[in-house]
């Protein structure tokens, strides 16, 4: 959907903290513009350097993307620099670097004395992108807990039944891929 330039201006400033406070208080209890989704992924897609066609933002700097392939296009995970991790399906952490704080001392260097956790009982995941090493998710969990999948939206479901248009994406099963990615990729090289 071509949202006018002046909306896409209006979301960027939004982003980036110019919007008046009184005008940002408006939009959060007003009633919601149906063309906003639109006006968000025009204003994010403007910023990366990359042509592939943005379908849903992650984060500041993840977002699902439609990615050319033979016979039509897939939908992945891709940072703002480049970097890809590929079916939006698999948990991005899996792919991203990762540094585990787990003792008193890497406690120490981000939280006040006696705030931090129990080291042993909880660990502090900081992910990484591996092109642009940006911080992409901080999770704080148990010792061994398996990384959390922050979402798998049903991106399908939503271009059809919300935004009413097709999403530009091969059609695929709705399903955490996660552990099948680890099965082939991970335990391959162990
Ligand atoms: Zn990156």
């Amino acid at each position: 959907m071509a949202v006018s330039p002046e909306k896409i201006q209006r979301m960027a400033d939004m982003l980036d903290g110019r919007m008046p406070v009184k005008e940002l208080f408006r939009v959060v209890v007003g009633e919601k513009d149906p063309e906003a989704f639109d006006a968000l992924v025009a204003c994010l897609q403007q910023r990366v350097p990359w042509p592939e066609k943005i379908l849903l933002p992650l984060s500041d700097h993840l977002s699902i993307v439609a990615k050319p392939c033979e016979g039509g296009a897939k939908a992945i995970v891709k940072c703002t620099c480049g970097q890809e991790f590929e079916d939006y399906r698999v948990n991005w952490k899996v792919k991203a670097k990762v540094f585990v704080r787990e003792t008193a001392e890497q406690f120490r260097e981000i939280y006040p004395p006696y705030m931090h956790p129990e080291p042993g009982w909880q660990v502090l995941r900081e992910y990484y992108c591996p092109g642009c090493l940006a911080l992409l998710e901080v999770e704080a969990v148990p010792a061994g807990y398996p990384p959390v999948f922050d979402s798998l939206p049903d991106i399908q479901t939503f271009y059809r039944e919300w935004l009413g248009r097709p999403l530009p994406v091969d059609p695929h099963p709705y399903e955490d891929r996660t552990a099948a990615y680890i099965r082939q990729h991970l335990m391959a090289q162990a």
